[in-house]
């Protein structure tokens, strides 16, 4: 017998239009692109959403028809968020930091008949537009004061497309598995690959963000995702505060400390999202000013991930800021929401370093997402906190496929996706990633992680990014290689190194060498890009 509830379907547009009626009068304060501070409301969004689905319908866009976008966090880039799905066509935002060849891969592959751009990536188009060729026309989100100069065909102006369209549109009710957003996997291996959001999954990573024991976001909250809305949307936040009336406060194009400060003491922030780097980066800021007291800034979660945050940038943020890290888990493929650490009740008596042993973990996974770990024939391991293996996961905002690969099965014969990652699960459900999988250093037969001896070297006071990869070893298979960018004004040796490390790890887990560069490479996701270190150091041998 079936029940007898209604059966609304789960639509971005449901979102919308609640926030239209209910949190009309709600702020979305940018940091222009084009400089200063714009303001407007989620009221004047819908409109002007609405404004954007007429005229992406006079540009021949129809349901199934891909947008792409290769912009800043923005209020305008917060529209297409909403007009493009909610018209039944598919938003795919570009991230503009990888390779021209997968720029142009992928707006091939998602054959996007429509590209948005930033004034900043104008001339990155420039470069590319000959080779991309399924695109018809180039929207540049600007008025026409700022529209610039420009080698392209086929240019718009944004303002100016949008000017005259009616503020209301007759959104269709689509059915809750229309594709609605396309990201694609920076692709470190082979071509990027496209996970495909649907309406329903992104209402229910919605849901799932949004609880308390996840990443909590409410009406009384001023969201600021610093994590960009061209990689895995932005950790789903801009949905998240259209949903919750959260005032939105989004950065534009300047990823500097300074302006992380500002727009945070400024706009009263009390949740920012980003990946480590961006900390660091505010650290660093706040470090250059004549107060020192932070405290009493609103600023109540830091929300980490991406990459792992390690312990002395947890208590390094904590204690400036007198906020709470939350530590967090999620790839693409997981829109990206796949674990979240909060504390549980029965941990309340435990001592700070007991806690922080606790809240380095990656997290326990929200309702909504089911984990297992296996071995490599697949067969699932034990949650004791000890044994790892390969992540799993399944769930309703889990990709089950890629875009346009059908016959790629990317599923075991449970249902769940291989995440790539190794890691461990403990009684209590926290889960922590050990390594990715292709990162792990096979010693003798044991594996040491990288993550965690990365993360014991960042507690030196002089070290600024540490990095470990393995070294092929002649007796061992491999043996680790400790990479360090130090502190500006700072000159750490190998042995300060050493001798720091010195009984914070297992013995046999202590690099065979350390090595200081310049500079970190990372990827076009802020993470350490450790296939550029194993270049660089490929004709390394350890010193006898
Ligand atoms: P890309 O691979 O395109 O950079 P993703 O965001 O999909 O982008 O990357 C997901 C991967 O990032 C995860 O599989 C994991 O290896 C890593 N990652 C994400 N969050 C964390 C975290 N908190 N700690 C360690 N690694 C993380």
């Amino acid at each position: 017998m079936l029940g007898l509830m209604q059966d609304r379907p789960l639509l971005i547009t449901t979102i919308m239009e609640y926030a239209a009626l209910y949190h009309s009068d709600c702020e979305v304060v940018t940091n222009a692109v084009e400089g200063g501070i714009h303001r407007i409301t989620y009221g004047e969004v819908a409109k002007r959403s609405a404004a954007l689905a007429h005229a992406l319908t006079r540009l021949g866009i129809s349901q199934g028809d891909c947008v792409s976008t290769m912009a800043w966090n923005s209020h305008r880039h917060l529209e297409l968020y909403l007009a493009v799905p909610c018209m039944g066509s598919i938003l795919n935002t570009v991230n503009p930091r990888l390779f021209p060849e997968q720029i142009i891969y992928i707006l091939e592959h998602s054959e996007a008949k429509v590209l948005f751009v930033d004034i900043t990536f104008v001339p990155q188009i420039e470069e590319l537009a000959y080779k991309i060729s399924a695109v018809e026309k180039i929207v540049i989100m600007t008025d026409r004061d700022h529209m610039p100069e420009t080698s392209l065909d086929n240019v718009l102006c944004y303002e100016d497309l949008i000017a005259t369209e009616g503020d209301q549109f007759d959104w269709p009710e689509l059915d809750e598995n229309t594709a609605a957003g396309l990201c694609y996997t920076s692709g470190t291996t082979g071509d990027p690959k496209g996970a495909l959001y649907s309406h329903r999954s992104t209402v229910l990573h919605c849901y799932g963000s949004c609880s308390k024991d996840s990443l909590g976001v409410s009406k009384a909250d001023v969201l600021f995702p610093i994590v960009p809305m061209f990689h895995v949307n932005a950790w789903g936040t801009p949905y998240h505060a259209v949903m919750t009336g959260s005032k939105l406060v989004l950065p534009g194009a300047d990823m500097t400390g300074e302006n992380f400060y500002n727009m945070i003491k400024d706009e009263g922030c009390t949740i920012a999202l980003g990946v480590p780097t961006i900390w660091l980066a505010l650290l660093q800021y706040v470090e250059t000013l004549d107060t020192q007291d932070f405290t009493k800034l609103p600023i109540e979660n830091f929300i980490i991930g991406g990459s792992a945050a390690a312990a002395s940038l947890i208590e390094n943020l904590e204690k400036t800021f007198g906020a709470t890290v939350v530590h967090a888990w999620g790839m693409t493929e997981t829109s990206p929401l796949g674990s979240v650490n909060r504390p549980m009740a029965k941990n309340a008596h435990l001592s700070d370093a007991e806690k922080m042993a606790i809240k380095v973990k990656q997290g326990r996974p929200p309702f909504g997402v089911e984990m297992k770990i296996v071995d490599d024939d697949g067969g699932e391991l034990p949650r004791n906190g000890i044994a790892f293996g390969r992540l799993m996961v399944k769930g309703p905002w889990v990709a089950k496929a890629y875009f346009k690969q059908p016959d790629l099965n990317i599923l075991d014969d449970e249902g769940y996706f291989d995440t790539g990652d190794v890691s461990t699960l403990d009684p209590d459900g926290y889960m922590t990633i050990v390594d990715r999988s292709k990162d792990v250093i096979k010693s003798g037969g044991e594996w040491i992680s990288s993550i965690e001896l990365e993360n014991v070297a960042l507690g030196q006071p002089d070290v600024a990014e540490a990095a470990v990869i393995g070294i092929a070893h002649p007796k061992w298979q491999e043996r680790p290689l400790l990479i360090i960018v130090s502190k500006s004004g700072t000159a750490p040796t190998r042995k300060d190194i050493l001798d720091f490390l010195d009984g914070k790890i297992a013995k046999w887990w202590t690099p065979d060498d350390v090595v200081f560069i310049e500079e970190m490479p990372h990827t076009a996701t802020g993470k350490t890009q450790k296939r550029d270190l194993r270049d660089m150091f490929k004709d390394y041998s350890f010193p006898e």
